[in-house]
């Protein structure tokens, strides 16, 4: 199961039992998002396609208790997923009853293009309303574990995103402001998107998804304890990279002195720790200070000095 299959199994999870105003207010998005209306020989009908069936069951039973509107589920086509896709018809007045569509003054069915006058105000509804749409044209992708198959699709990035059309795509990110959603258009349709990782987990909370919420905060958290441990072993790695480039250009110094016959005229304090670094050419400082039973900084000083002493009998 992918990560939106999840977030939107728990939003009909959440909603299974929801009546009145709300109930509505899920079918006025589920139709204007993906319902497309057309003409049959029982008169005008809005069908809507699935690949889930018992979400079509759901439309069918608002519309029903709800709206007194009766409907039809058909049997299955495969798409070109090779998925079996459902399709139900809903008898036409469904979209005067949600105000998606109307008849004009010379009877003719017109399409309501106010997208603001279809999206709720009670604060309930709006809630409602972004399941239903969430459902039928929303996507998450997060990059989940490494044998996960959506980590590849998502390429270690955070998206989620809702597919509309244009005019309703600025209705919905004007009135769902506090979701803070970006704009994009993609060949017909625009969309709406969320990149932003606590973002997306804010709109988790907002649409009852809470358990996806979690799971979304584990690789968060996951994510940034692997990134803390990378940058820590890069920085060991940076330190260990210095500490062989300084006892190199000490060694050097030291083979050098005793090359011209020096190290012996050196006080014993050099000569001894001249004698331990070229015995221990991958010790730091501090085990050669303990070998010695002096300080680190009295180590990295006797050591400097015959680096220096080295250069000025170059
Ligand atoms: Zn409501």
């Amino acid at each position: 199961m992918t990560f939106s299959q999840q977030v939107k199994g728990e939003i009909l999870k959440s909603v299974r039992n929801i009546k009145g105003c709300c109930a509505t207010s899920i079918l006025t998005a589920v139709l204007k998002a993906s319902g497309s209306l057309s003409l049959g020989f029982r008169g005008y009908c809005f069908a809507i396609e699935s690949e889930n069936p018992e979400f079509l069951s759901f439309v069918e039973q608002i519309a029903k208790n709800e709206l007194g509107v009766s409907s039809h589920i058909s049997s299955s086509n495969v798409n070109a997923k090779g998925v079996a896709v459902y399709s139900c018809e809903l008898e036409g007045n469904v979209g005067n009853l949600l105000g998606l569509t109307y008849r004009d003054s010379e009877g003719i069915l017109q399409f309501n293009q106010d997208a603001y006058s279809l999206i709720p105000t009670k604060p309930c509804c709006m809630r409602a309303f972004m399941q239903g749409l969430f459902v039928v044209c929303g996507s998450v992708v997060i990059p989940l574990g490494d044998t996960d198959f959506s980590e590849a699709r998502s390429r270690g990035k955070y998206h989620l995103e809702l597919r509309v059309s244009e005019d309703f795509a600025k209705a919905l990110a004007d009135r769902y402001n506090f979701l803070q959603f970006r704009q994009t258009s993609r060949k017909t349709h625009c969309i709406l998107y969320l990149k932003d990782s606590e973002k997306i987990a804010d709109f988790l909370v907002y649409v009852n998804a809470t358990a996806s919420k979690l799971k979304l905060e584990n690789v968060i958290i996951g994510r940034s304890i692997r990134n803390t441990a990378n940058r820590q072993s890069n920085c060991i790695a940076h330190n260990i990279d210095k500490s062989v480039h300084a006892s190199n250009k000490q060694i050097e110094a030291i083979t050098h002195l005793q090359n011209i016959g020096a190290l012996s005229s050196l006080p014993q304090a050099l000569q001894d720790i001249a004698k331990l670094r070229v015995e221990y050419p991958e010790a730091n400082l501090e085990e050669l200070a303990a070998k010695l039973g002096i300080s680190k900084s009295g180590a990295n000083h006797r050591l400097a000095k015959l680096v220096e002493i080295a250069k000025d009998k170059q």
